[in-house]
C-alpha cells in the first residue's frame, strides 16, 4: 500500500500534491477482509505490549472539520482491548489550560508503559487554530515548532511510539458531508455553523499544516497523510499504519515477556523450595 509517510523534515512537502482519493486497484471489499485480520493482529500485538511495559504509543489524529476523526478512532480503539486505550479530545482550552504553557494539558494525557493513548486533535492546534485565527502573536506559536519537535523526542526516549496521521479531505468531500449532517437527523447533532466559517479558511489552514508536515516530520514521530476521501481506504490505511510500526516490537517484546516469565517461575520456584517442597492446596 503506498502509503505518504515524512520521517524526515522536508521544506518542500505540499499537501496538495497528494491525493484524497484511494490509490487506484484498492477496493472496498478487499479493504474490509485486510481490516478483519489487522484487528486480530492489532489485538495480539497490544498484548504483548501490554505485558512487557516496554512502550506505549500515542496516535495522533489531526484533520479539518468532517475529515473523518471520530471515525478513523472508533475503528482502531474497536480493535482493541480497551484496558489500556485513553482517547482524549482537545478542544478550545479551559481558563485553567490557558493559564499554563501549551503542552501542559497535551503531557498529561501522554500514555503510560503498556499502553495506547489516542488523541482527538492535540499540541498541533498551537500551530494551526491560532496561527490561522492570530490567537497568539507570531512570536509566541512560531516558536513552538521546536517545542513540539522536543517534546515528541522526549516522549519516544521514554518509549512511547509516536504515530501522527492527517486525514485528507478535499474541499468538495467536506462540503458533502457537512451538508448531509444537515440532512440526516440522526447526524444533525453533529451540525456547527463553526464547520462553515472554518471552511472559509481553507487554503489558511493548508498553509499552516504545510508547515506543520514541513518541520515537525521525524522518524521517531513521522506523520501519515491518509487519503481520506473514502472512510473505508482511511480506516485500512489507519490500523496497517499502527499493525506495520507496531510489528518491529514484536520480537523484542516476546523477549522481554520471556525473561519475565522466566524471573517470575524461578521466585515461585524459589518459594516453593522454602516451604519444603511443592505446596500443595
Ligand atoms: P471539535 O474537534 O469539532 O470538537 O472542535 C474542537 C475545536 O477546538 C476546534 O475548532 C479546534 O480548532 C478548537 N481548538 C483545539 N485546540 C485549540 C487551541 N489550542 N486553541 C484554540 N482552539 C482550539
Ligand atoms: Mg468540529
Amino acid at each position: 500500500m503506498p502509503i505518504t509517510r515524512l520521517t524526515k523534515p522536508d521544506s518542500k512537502f505540499r499537501l496538495d500534491d497528494v491525493s484524497t482519493d484511494p490509490p487506484r486497484g484498492a477496493t472496498k471489499q478487499g479493504a474490509a477482509e485486510r481490516l478483519k485480520e489487522l484487528g486480530e493482529e492489532l489485538l495480539e500485538l497490544q498484548e504483548l505490549m501490554w505485558g512487557a511495559r516496554t512502550h506505549s504509543i500515542l496516535i495522533v489524529l489531526q484533520g479539518r472539520d468532517a475529515a473523518g476523526k471520530d471515525g478513523a478512532i472508533k475503528n482502531v480503539v474497536g480493535a482493541l482491548n480497551p484496558r489500556g486505550v485513553t482517547v482524549s479530545s482537545f478542544g478550545v482550552p479551559t481558563k485553567e489550560e490557558r493559564e499554563h504553557d501549551f503542552l501542559w494539558r497535551i503531557h498529561r494525557q501522554a500514555p503510560r508503559a503498556g499502553e495506547f493513548a489516542i488523541f482527538n486533535r492535540s499540541h498541533y492546534e498551537d500551530v494551526l487554530v491560532v496561527r490561522v485565527h492570530d490567537l497568539a502573536p507570531k512570536s509566541l506559536w512560531g516558536e513552538r515548532y521546536g517545542h513540539i519537535n522536543d517534546f515528541e523526542e522526549l516522549l519516544a526516549e521514554h518509549g512511547t511510539i509516536v504515530l501522527k496521521f492527517f486525514l485528507h479531505i478535499s474541499k468538495k468531500e467536506q462540503e458533502e458531508r457537512l451538508l448531509e449532517r444537515e440532512e440526516n437527523p440522526s447526524t444533525a447533532w453533529k451540525l456547527n455553523v463553526n464547520d462553515w466559517k472554518e471552511r472559509e479558511h481553507w487554503d489558511e489552514y493548508t498553509e499552516a499544516y504545510d508547515e506543520v508536515f514541513r518541520r515537525c516530520s521525524s522518524k521517531h514521530a513521522p506523520w501519515c497523510i491518509v487519503p481520506a476521501d473514502a472512510k473505508w481506504y482511511r480506516n485500512l490505511v489507519v490500523a496497517e499504519t499502527v499493525a506495520e510500526t507496531m510489528r518491529d516490537y514484536r520480537d523484542g517484546w516476546l523477549k522481554t515477556l520471556e525473561r519475565n516469565g522466566k524471573a517470575g517461575r524461578e521466585e515461585l520456584d524459589e518459594y516453593r523450595r522454602s516451604r519444603g517442597g511443592r505446596n500443595k492446596g
